[in-house]
């Protein structure tokens, strides 16, 4: 007899089962013959085969016998009679060796109570089954059921009993008794599938709705574009914004937000305030570019070209912008390290950018940030006001019309922050690589990818720019241009380029070098060449003129006719540099508009020992001062006096602001002793510096732009602090050919030199 071990099926005496014959075999390991026994013993446990042992078994089993085994892969099995295993031994794995005593059933069930219970059970099963796709094809099968045992059988593996719940059945040993128990299952069994069904047909009744309408609407969608097709003037507002929104590209989170704008658009009247905005809003959001543009290989030489195409000179700016291409390149990135440019207005700042831009291949936007106080002019308001805009960054992005313009912030310096907020902060967002992949900009109220945009910062000075800011940008300097730089921009550049946009030709015009250095030395104090654009600009404007009056006749532009045609008097650079009187000397200052030179004028009036300082003086100027009157009142004790008697008046003349109070000491200092030792500095010596107490001279900053300033002015000899040399290597040569540069460490050197205080 073959051990069949059985689990979670169930088994009844008098039933036909079936096995596959692979599972037959894979669970006895005997190879299935018709007329073979076997004994069904249900396993307590799930069991591998090989690990079953004398303790896997429940003790009560079912004899059968194979009735067949077909050739599509079936045992059929007729089983019989229950029994009650007396002992088992395992043999080997598999192989088992047992006694059995025969179990009747009591048979206390009356053949009609039985024929009765079975169609119960039928008809109920029947009346669900009904309606599922399995139901006609299992009537005639239910119809056939004769005994209670085989039909629960035959719904064994889709009942929900567990495997000790099955046993139970086997257990019972009356038939009325089973009975009851195999109808009280068919019964759940027959109500948990019709629930289960309901559910199932309702919910498919919902899909089949959902399907409906939806291929509605898609044919509402095709139609309704067959009809704007035919007629473009006819597409509603409402229509034109749907149409848009669908091409736009946007994820998921801004079409969300814009069809919930669009809904209430379709709700709100024309006339409605609600109406315009909404609609502004939408026109915003689906004028944006949403979709990612591809990483494009720059070449390096043509990159260079376009650099070198507008721009004269600034060989170390352009040699940074190609490493930061090259890097992009290698990286694969649309974005990099953010540069900021610092320089003297005109010095070609903003227009590199749009250099940068067209050497990439990108699209450019000038964003100015200048007078901006408040934090929603970058970060935008939130559509609950009325006259909501989006913050400039946005706004850029819009006018860009792509999601990697190259983006100039122009004039960072000049942000300044308000009780709205801080600016600086909301910029800072916008600039950390960290966080602007999801710069949420209040108006549009759902995150915009900023990853891809290039962006490049100008400033005229660092000073007012927050640290923070500061620290995520790496400085690159413009720091203004020589006459010469000048000439040649002006030859290469600007002067074409005012010729054309005022339509005159090279027949009808020439301006030869020395006019042009006039034009820059004469009518334009300036460290960039925007006044030197504009001046030539006239030029060209009055010669326009000329040549309109009398055809055919070239128009040469001679140093002398410049006052006429530009229709002003050259610029006086400041004083004289001929007179000078004790008390006065030359200074050299920075400010955010460049180097300028500056004169200190110091007088003794009649008084009582006030100091009165007039000009455009900061405290820290102020403070340089008082430094530099205890300095000369310790080295002239015997002059106490005059301090002491009188009042001293100083005064810087220069309406610029000097932004380095400090470096002005040497020259306040300077000017003292010229003072009470009445005797005069040249004034075409120049000096910068700060001075401690002890009268050490210390380092300044922005010496290229101070000696540029004081070649310009035609300066010859210029004191720097002797710390400052090692800067010189940043000042063109031109300027340094020009000037006399000495390097001192304390102030006592320059006073000597000057010949004011003894040797
Ligand atoms: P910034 O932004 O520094 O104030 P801009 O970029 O506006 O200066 O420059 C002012 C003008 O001077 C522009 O017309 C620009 O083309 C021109 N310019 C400045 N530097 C150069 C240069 N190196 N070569 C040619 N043109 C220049």
């Amino acid at each position: 007899m073959i051990l069949l071990p059985i689990y979670n099926t169930l088994i009844l005496p008098n039933t036909r089962v079936y096995f596959q014959t692979e599972d037959f075999k894979e669970v006895t390991n005997h190879e299935p013959t018709q007329g073979s026994r076997v004994l069904f013993l249900m396993e307590k446990e799930k069991t591998a085969p090989e690990d079953l042992d004398e303790n896997s078994f429940y003790p009560i089993g079912v004899r059968g016998e194979i009735t067949e085994v077909n050739d599509q892969g079936y045992v059929a099995i007729q089983t019989n009679n229950r029994v009650r295993l007396n002992d088992i031994y395992k043999v080997a794995d598999q192989t088992f060796d047992f006694s059995l005593t025969r179990l009747n059933d009591i048979d206390d069930l009356d053949s009609a109570t039985e024929a009765q219970k079975v169609e119960g059970i039928k008809e109920a099963i029947l009346e669900f089954s009904e309606n599922t796709p399995w139901g006609r094809d299992a009537k005639n099968f239910i119809q056939g059921f004769d005994s209670l045992e085989q039909m629960i059988v035959t719904a064994s593996p889709w009942l929900t009993i567990t495997n000790e719940e099955r046993y139970h059945l086997l257990e019972i040993d009356s038939r009325a008794k089973r009975a009851e128990a195999i109808e009280k299952i068919m019964y759940e069994f027959s109500e948990t599938a019709q629930v289960q069904n309901d559910a199932a047909r309702a919910q498919q009744e919902d899909y089949r709705k959902l399907y409906k309408e939806q291929a509605i609407k898609k044919q509402l969608d095709y139609l309704q574009k067959e009809l704007d097709d035919m007629h473009p003037e006819n597409v509603t507002d409402i229509r034109r914004m749907e149409m848009r929104i669908e091409e736009s590209g946007m994820n998921e989170d801004a079409r969300k937000e814009a069809e919930k704008a669009l809904n209430r658009l379709k709700q709100e009247g024309n006339n409605s305030p609600e109406y315009g905005m909404l609609y502004d809003y939408l026109d915003f959001m689906t004028s944006l570019a949403w979709r990612k543009e591809a990483p494009e290989k720059i070449d390096l030489k043509e990159a260079e070209a376009v650099l070198d195409r507008e721009h004269f000179g600034l060989e170390k700016i352009k040699r940074r912008i190609i490493q930061q291409i090259a890097v992009m390149n290698l990286k694969k990135q649309q974005s990099g390290s953010i540069l900021l440019f610092v320089g003297a207005p005109g010095t070609g700042k903003t227009s590199i950018g749009k250099s940068i831009a067209d050497a990439l291949h990108r699209k450019y936007v000038r964003v100015s940030l200048g007078g901006v106080r408040d934090e929603a002019d970058i970060r935008g308001h939130r559509r609950t006001y009325i006259g909501a805009m989006p913050g400039r960054i946005m706004d850029g992005i819009k006018k860009s019309g792509v999601s990697n313009p190259v983006m100039v912030l122009d004039e960072v310096d000049k942000l300044s922050s308000s009780y709205n907020g801080d600016p600086a902060s909301a910029l800072l967002e916008v600039l950390d690589p960290e966080q602007n992949s999801t710069f949420t900009d209040h108006y549009m109220n759902v995150p915009y990818d900023l990853s891809d945009v290039l962006f490049v910062c100008t400033a005229n000075t660092m000073d007012t720019i927050p640290e923070p800011l500061l620290d995520r940008m790496e400085v690159i300097r413009f720091s203004g241009y020589t006459a010469s730089d000048k000439l040649q921009i002006a030859k290469q550049h600007l002067l074409p380029k005012a010729m054309e946009s005022m339509g005159i030709t090279k027949d009808m015009l020439e301006v030869p070098d020395p006019t042009i250095e006039e034009i820059i030395s004469g009518y334009t104090m300036e460290s960039g060449v925007r006044g030197l654009k504009n001046r030539l600009d006239t030029l060209c404007r009055s010669v326009a003129v000329h040549v309109e009056q009398d055809d055919d006749k070239k128009v040469t532009v001679l140093p002398e006719d410049l006052s006429e045609l530009l229709d002003m008097q050259p610029i006086r650079h400041g004083r004289k540099l001929t007179e000078t009187k004790p008390g006065i000397v030359t200074g050299l200052a920075w400010t955010s508009a460049g180097g300028e030179i500056l004169f200190i004028e110091t007088l003794f009036t009649k008084g009582q020992g006030k100091t009165i300082i007039t000009g455009q003086l900061g405290d820290v100027m102020k403070e340089s001062a008082q430094i530099a009157i205890s300095i000369v009142k310790s080295m002239f004790p015997e002059k106490e006096e005059l301090f002491e008697e009188n009042d001293l008046h100083i005064h810087v003349p220069e309406g610029a602001v000097p932004k380095d109070g400090p470096s002005a000491g040497i020259t306040l200092t300077t000017a003292l002793v010229s003072l009470v030792t009445g005797k005069k500095v040249d004034p075409t010596v120049g000096m910068t510096g700060e001075v401690s107490l002890r009268g050490v001279v210390t380092a300044i900053g922005g010496l290229p732009e101070k000696l540029m300033a004081a070649a310009r002015a035609g300066l010859k000899t210029i004191y720097i602090p002797e710390e400052n040399i090692r800067d010189l290597k940043d000042v063109p040569q031109e300027v340094k050919n020009q000037l006399q540069i000495i390097g001192v460490k304390e102030v006592s050197d320059v006073l000597k030199a000057n010949n004011i205080l003894d040797a």
